[in-house]
């Protein structure tokens, strides 16, 4: 769940034609001559830095690969996805996928439902809990505190946290749009932590982005080390991403990387 401005994303202008910053290479003329030049330096530039890899999706310059961990939690996490957010390189619900290979991603079409999540939101091995504000009185008597993830697994089942996905207002427009979720419990994320994601400009640093608030509500909730390795791994995402956008390469892991190697190794 992002601020709106979000959408203004320096990433999203990224192209790998070089259109989309001006002319294209090999449209330039010499003034002098009216014959095509080579294009400029600038366009290298840009393009060794939209160069992807394609195992992260991120730029080559600080790929990520090397730090991916997976690992387990007693509860799982349920993404609906904006349609709009799947396209960017930026979106940090992929990272929570890659830490917990349990997690479902769902994209949402407001007139046609996921046939799977409906299935899903009726198995009863499982108790979702819709996270969102419990800023609005008229769903205030669905909001519970974290206390009722504890009730839910001393019972045997998991808990789920759906997180919608996307800028804050089309996290809200899939909240008040989704009448199957009208029946869950809504859980506000109760935090002070404040954002450290630095790939899109926040409305507050206190929105926190969606692999951050899917961090927090594991640790609140328990799953300290799902917490910690979901944590680190979006430490390691949000420092590769911008240090490339600055063309930087980072020569020195940092410590968050140093301990996802650690957990790499240990895991193996
Ligand atoms: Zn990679």
């Amino acid at each position: 769940m992002l601020d709106e401005t979000g959408q203004a994303d320096l990433a999203e202008h990224d192209s790998t034609t070089g259109l989309g910053q001006g002319p294209a290479p090999g449209l330039f003329h010499d003034p002098a001559t009216g014959h095509p030049r080579p294009p400029r330096r600038e366009f290298k530039a840009r393009g060794s830095f939209t160069e992807r890899c394609p195992g992260c999706n991120l730029p080559v310059l600080n790929c990520l690969c090397p730090y991916q961990a997976s690992t387990e939690s007693e509860a799982r996490v349920w993404l609906i996805t904006h349609p709009l957010e799947h396209l960017k390189p930026t979106n940090t619900g992929r990272l929570i996928r890659d830490v917990l290979p349990d997690t479902e991603v769902f994209t949402w079409y407001r007139t046609a439902p996921d046939e799977r999540l409906l299935a899903l939101l009726e198995d009863p091995r499982f108790a979702p809990f819709v996270i969102f504000p419990d800023d609005q009185p008229d769903y205030a008597g669905r909001v519970v505190g974290m206390d009722a993830v504890g009730e839910v697994k001393a019972s045997g089942r998991t808990p789920v946290f759906i997180l919608l996905d996307g800028t804050w207002r089309q996290a809200r427009r899939i909240f008040r749009k989704s009448p199957y979720l009208d029946r869950l419990p809504v859980l506000p994320l109760a935090t002070s932590r404040l954002t450290r994601y630095q790939l899109r400009k926040p409305a507050s640093q206190a929105h926190l982005c969606t692999a951050e608030v899917a961090a927090e509500l594991l640790r609140q909730s328990g799953d300290t080390t799902a917490a910690q390795v979901l944590d680190d791994y979006f430490d390691a995402f949000n420092v590769s991403y911008a240090a490339s956008r600055r063309y930087e390469k980072i020569e020195q892991p940092t410590p968050a990387m140093r301990r996802l190697l650690a957990y790499r190794d240990d895991d193996r």
